[in-house]
């Protein structure tokens, strides 16, 4: 007899940074993002992959300008727009990455490129920007034009309006998560933080699919993402208590942030410890959320 293919339904979570502010409104936000999250269940309804359907949505937060990644970046201490961005394939662990990338519209794109073009996971600078230009990948003609320089105007060092990242599971069990930022505000020129950094800021196996968002240098200090992951996998914790221990082992080294976390079977985590964190989902039952949570 031949094995029935397992067909599963689909899911999908997304986060736009772990740095809501306190009195913003931020309305635009979670109607933006649950558009997304639609979009994402018609592109997975429709039989897209889980990668397919990660790096779409994380391109469109890119592309908007409303969040600290892609269009909406804000420049480093020296003027300069330097983008990281990753995504990983769970199915077969394959990633791909770019850091302090400078001259590109959709980071998140190269990153994919890194994957599937390239025999490297992680290309930086000047090296990142000259593979995206021999992918043909979309150039910024003027910069000062280009970006929106979201929240430009916020402490230096803090995250404020952050990241964007998405985890997906698609009718065939597959995951991916995909992560884009600029970063936080005013970095130092060359300060690459966690978004690029498989095990640190993004993660995916056959288990789980995770993104995260918040001060970069704890959650690289804790391989925070692939952490989540092997404590289900090895230490067969719950998924809630695997990300919440994450965090606190985050907040133990002086951070704090929140991350997306979706696990083969359709559970969904996205905890945070900073004030406020926007995110949405579609659950396997098919329920949409979209909110900006706060403490
Ligand atoms: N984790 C990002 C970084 O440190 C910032 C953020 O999530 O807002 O680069």
């Amino acid at each position: 007899m031949p094995r029935k293919l397992s067909r599963k339904r689909p899911a999908l979570v997304v986060h736009g940074g772990a740095g809501a502010l306190r009195g913003v409104d931020y309305g635009r936000e979670v109607t933006h993002m649950r558009g997304l999250v639609e979009l994402g269940r018609d592109l997975l309804a429709g039989g897209a992959s889980a990668l397919d359907a990660a790096v779409a949505v994380v391109a469109e937060m890119e592309a908007s300008g409303l969040y600290v990644a892609g269009r909406g970046a804000s420049p480093n201490e020296g003027g300069l727009y330097e983008l990281d961005a990753a995504v990983m394939d769970g199915a077969t662990q394959g990633a791909g990455a770019v850091a302090a990338l400078q001259g590109f519209a959709a980071p998140i794109r190269v990153a994919r490129a890194v994957m599937e073009k390239s025999r490297h996971v992680l290309f930086a600078g000047t090296g990142a920007a000259r593979f995206a230009r021999e992918q043909g990948m979309t150039p910024i003609a003027d910069p000062e034009r280009w970006f929106t320089r979201v929240g430009y105007e916020t402490p230096a060092g803090t995250l404020e309006t952050g990241t964007v990242g998405c985890a997906a599971l698609d009718k065939r069990g597959r995951l991916a998560a995909a992560t884009s930022t600029a970063g936080v505000f005013r970095k130092a020129v060359g300060r690459v933080g966690d978004s690029p950094i498989v095990g640190a800021g993004v993660w995916a196996d056959r288990t789980v699919a995770v993104s995260c968002t918040g001060t970069g240098e704890m959650f690289v200090r804790c391989a925070a993402a692939a952490q989540l992951a092997f404590r289900l996998r090895l230490g067969r914790q719950s998924l809630a208590r695997a990300a919440s221990a994450v965090l606190t082992e985050v907040k133990a080294l002086g951070g704090n942030g929140g991350l997306i976390a979706l696990t083969s079977q359709g559970e969904i985590a996205m905890p945070f410890n900073s004030y406020g964190m926007k995110r949405a989902a579609l659950t396997i039952e098919g329920e949409i959320i979209a909110e900006v949570a706060r403490r």
